[in-house]
């Protein structure tokens, strides 16, 4: 963290305890006047002052802190940080430095007009700081040794406190910077940023400016792969890592973790965590100021944080320390949830590209069984026209009926095929659900009637129209339609309704036949699914009907709801978009 942002210092508490120092200084050491002013920016401004009140305003006008390297240039040290000047007119510091009248003397070491005493404050470096000057001594006199070693003393105390608010404030910013840093990493999480990648673009970014780091590096152990590590600079250029050091990351990582422990290079001299070799490539041999924190989740760690600082950068605090060590757990969610969301993608691409290669397979087999079954059909047609003894007409019939039903799966099977094709575009036009009700049940009547089940169809005068494909609708009405007569034994009914209702068009198909199992109702709408109900299996069925019902629905952004029960009968209620 560089230098704290001096100007934004206000705290009035701060300013209290600078005023009552100045005022224990006027008091007890005999001036009228004294004033702490401390270096805010490119500012000296006065933060307490006591003295006459007609000079209090002008006191607290911030001088430019350019006006103290003339003042000390003038100025005789008196100690370690008292300095004096003679009663000399110093033009340079006319209209910044009041000087005030003495109080009347007759002594030989009276306080004459123009002295000026003060205090200069500074901090480890030598830099200026603050100035705690005094003036109008009330004696009238100089002040002697009790006095200046006196105002040594409370300058030095001036001094502390005025470097203990200046470091408060700096830490201040720091817990604010850490609690952005924080923040932003928490943000991490949002769903824009669910790749590995992304997070840890974002974490680097984030961590460098508000830590003011030279470089971050954030490994990742991968449960199934070679960890992820990524060490960038600060202007984002890629680092890259020791093989030693990358190596023992593997060590390192879990053994912080466990002891929710910090290493601080070059303070931490723990020997036997570290190899020499590590600790050296950590440092880069100029001495950088290393910070690594564990990353993890409850027991588990999932890697290491490092980040680092020039030689000539402060050191970590103890509140940057704990605050990356918070960012090493909230990192850690962060990782673990976008480790999840990273395998549940791949999961989902990869059952995709398998549920392509299954529609590819299913499409090409089904074409490839077509041409022999239309050979096979063809011949059985000429063979049924030969006279053939009774026996012969008997395997004749049964090869017909397999073929028939061959065709049937095959013709199922493409069409599954064709409508689960993501490739395969929807060309939508407007279709009038009545005309393919009509249509439907105009085929179908004939079976039902057979069957001895009674079909009824209400579809009122309007027409009821949707966009899609009038080829797939009609197969969506048409299995649901010859399903509910399949499924219906003599004596049962089959009723068709459909009706506009809100923005979509309804059509329910209800039978008073066999039912579905609460249990069978799962699976009913899967490839292959047939129920567990004997007197269904009955009937000859492929398990391709509702799917292709279920796929065909999906495209036309429309819904399929089954309500039934077992041995009552069935409702399968479709509701499309109205076009
Ligand atoms: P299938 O070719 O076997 O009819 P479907 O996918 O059309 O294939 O249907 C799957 C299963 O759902 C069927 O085997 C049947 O047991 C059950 N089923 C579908 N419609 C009805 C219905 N209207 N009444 C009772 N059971 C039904």
């Amino acid at each position: 963290m560089g230098e704290p942002d001096r100007t934004t210092w206000s705290d009035s508490s701060a300013r209290a305890v600078l005023q009552l120092m100045v005022e224990s200084v006027a008091e007890l050491i005999g001036f009228e006047v004294a004033a702490l002013s401390v270096v805010l920016g490119d500012e000296l401004v006065t933060l307490a002052y006591t003295g006459p009140e007609e000079h209090r305003e002008y006191m607290e006008q911030p001088d430019p802190v350019s006006v103290i390297e003339p003042v000390l240039a003038r100025a005789t040290p008196w100690g370690r940080r008292l300095r004096y000047i003679e009663p000399t007119p110093v033009e340079e510091l006319e209209g910044h430095w009041i000087h005030f009248d003495p109080v009347p003397s007759d002594a030989e070491d009276a306080w004459g007009q123009g002295e000026e005493l003060f205090a200069e404050l500074s901090d480890d470096d030598g830099t200026v700081v603050g100035i705690l000057s005094v003036d109008r001594p009330a004696s009238g006199r100089r002040p002697g040794a009790r006095e200046l070693s006196l105002l040594e003393r409370y300058a030095a105390q001036a001094e502390r406190a005025v470097l203990t608010l200046f470091e408060r404030e700096a830490l201040l910013e720091q817990v604010a910077q850490a609690e952005s840093a924080r923040h932003l990493i928490r943000s991490a999480s949002r769903p824009t940023l669910d790749s590995l990648d992304d997070v840890l673009r974002h974490t680097h970014d984030q961590l460098v400016a508000s830590f003011d780091a030279r470089g971050s590096w954030v490994h990742v152990f991968q449960p199934d792969g070679p960890p992820i590590s990524v060490a960038r600079t600060r202007t984002g250029q890629r680092v890259e890592i020791d093989p030693d050091v990358l190596a023992f990351t593997s060590e390192l990582a879990p053994r912080l973790w466990d002891r929710q422990r910090p290493l601080v290079l070059p303070d931490d001299t723990e020997p036997e965590s570290l190899p020499a070799t590590v600790r050296a490539h950590l440092l880069r041999r100029d001495d950088s100021r290393v910070l690594g924190v564990a990353l993890g989740v409850g027991d588990e760690c999932v890697g290491l944080m490092v980040l680092s600082r020039d030689p000539d950068q402060p050191g970590w605090s103890s509140v940057e320390v704990a605050s990356v060590q918070q960012i090493g757990h909230d990192l850690g969610a962060v990782l673990m949830t976008a480790r999840a969301l990273e395998r549940e993608r791949n999961l989902v691409v990869e059952l995709q590209r398998m549920d392509d290669y299954r529609s590819q397979v299913i499409a090409m087999l089904s074409h490839e069984l077509r041409t022999p079954l239309t050979v096979i059909s063809g011949n059985l047609e000429l063979l049924g026209d030969t006279d053939l003894d009774e026996e012969a007409t008997r395997y004749h019939q049964a090869m017909g009926r397999g073929t028939e039903r061959m065709r049937q799966v095959v013709d199922d099977l493409l069409l599954l095929a064709r409508v689960s094709n993501p490739s395969h575009p929807l060309v939508r036009l407007p279709v009038d659900l009545r005309a393919v009700t009509r249509e439907v049940v105009s085929l179908v009547e004939s079976t039902a009637r057979t069957k001895g089940v009674s079909l009824t169809v209400r579809l009122g005068p309007d027409p009821l129209t949707v966009c899609g494909d009038a080829v797939e609708l009609d197969r969506l009405v048409g299995n649901l339609v010859s399903n509910a007569v399949k499924y219906t034994g003599a004596g049962g009914s089959v009723v068709i309704a459909a009706q506009h209702q809100d923005d979509d068009v309804v059509l329910a198909v209800t039978d008073t036949g066999l039912g579905i199992s609460e249990e069978d109702q799962r699976g009913l709408f899967q490839a292959f699914f047939r129920t567990t109900n004997p007197q269904a299996l009955r009937e000859p069925g492929t398990g391709l009907g509702l799917a292709t019902v279920a796929t065909i629905v999906e495209r036309h952004q429309g819904r399929v709801d089954v309500a039934s029960r077992l041995g009552e009968g069935s409702t399968f209620t479709l509701t499309l978009p109205a076009g």
